[in-house]
């Protein structure tokens, strides 16, 4: 499994692997907005290195270049790209999106101000930044199983958990491919006060997710969880970029 190391260049601006959302406007796949119009800022970096990721390309720098696939974008920049569509939500993720926290307060607050609401994808391990607790931001968190390939002392944090969890603004969203995965989530729901919880079926096909929701649902059903989808995925032929 190849280490995630960090872009290096310019000191200023937001490290960018893709926007999209405005020009082909589509819509949050995942969690608890399923189905809502979005706008997505996907940044490059990640602490983590889960075997199944399918965003490689926003960190693993054996596999990809960092300056043919990312690009420096300022805060400024951002916001002219954001505020040019009517769309109200906009997804930020990556990669780990709250590597880069520090330089996302100032866009998070233009974003609000001007009337958007705001929903981080992130793995769980980093705390987020108080500035980013405020109304209009949520946290859709999804710490990984063992199922990522990663070892438990990278994947999860509990310091950086209970934060999320006392936050009262945060969903907390497991990639699943087994019912006896659901155990494992059990465990790490009781310790860290987890809630609500929602199951996502692993999966980059809808044959594959069709078929891992048929195996999850009933179980996921029976622990009063939620169960969501990867609506992208089964909607277009090529999910990339939608
Ligand atoms: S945390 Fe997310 S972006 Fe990072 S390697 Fe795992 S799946 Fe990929």
């Amino acid at each position: 499994m190849s280490t995630p190391v960090e872009v290096t260049g310019g000191p200023t601006g937001l490290i960018v692997a893709e926007l999209f959302g405005v020009d082909q406007p589509t819509f949050q796949g995942e969690g608890p907005s399923c189905g809502c119009p979005s706008l997505f800022l996907r940044l490059s970096t990640c602490n983590l290195t889960c075997n199944w990721c399918d965003t490689k390309w926003t960190w693993d720098w054996h596999q990809y270049d960092p300056r043919a696939v990312s690009k420096r974008m300022s805060v400024a920049d951002l916001l002219v790209w954001a505020l040019s569509s009517p769309v109200e939500l906009v997804v930020i993720t990556g990669g780990e999106p709250l590597i880069q926290q520090k330089k996302l307060i100032p866009l998070v607050e233009g974003l609000l101000a001007a009337g958007k609401r705001i929903e981080f994808e992130t793995n769980g391990t980093l705390a987020p930044d108080p500035a980013l607790l405020v109304d209009g931001v949520r946290f859709n968190v999804s710490p990984k199983l063992a199922n990522s390939g990663v070892v438990e002392e990278r994947r999860i944090v509990p310091a950086a958990l209970e934060v999320f969890a006392a936050s009262g603004q945060a969903a907390f969203k497991f990639v699943t491919r087994t019912v006896e995965e659901l155990d494992e989530i059990g465990t790490l729901v009781d310790r860290h006060g987890l809630d609500p919880v929602y199951v996502m079926p692993e999966g980059t096909t809808p044959e594959t997710l069709i078929e891992t929701t048929r195996v999850l649902a009933d179980a996921v059903a029976a622990r009063r969880w939620h169960l969501t989808q990867r609506l992208h995925v089964l909607a277009f032929p090529d999910p990339r970029g939608r």
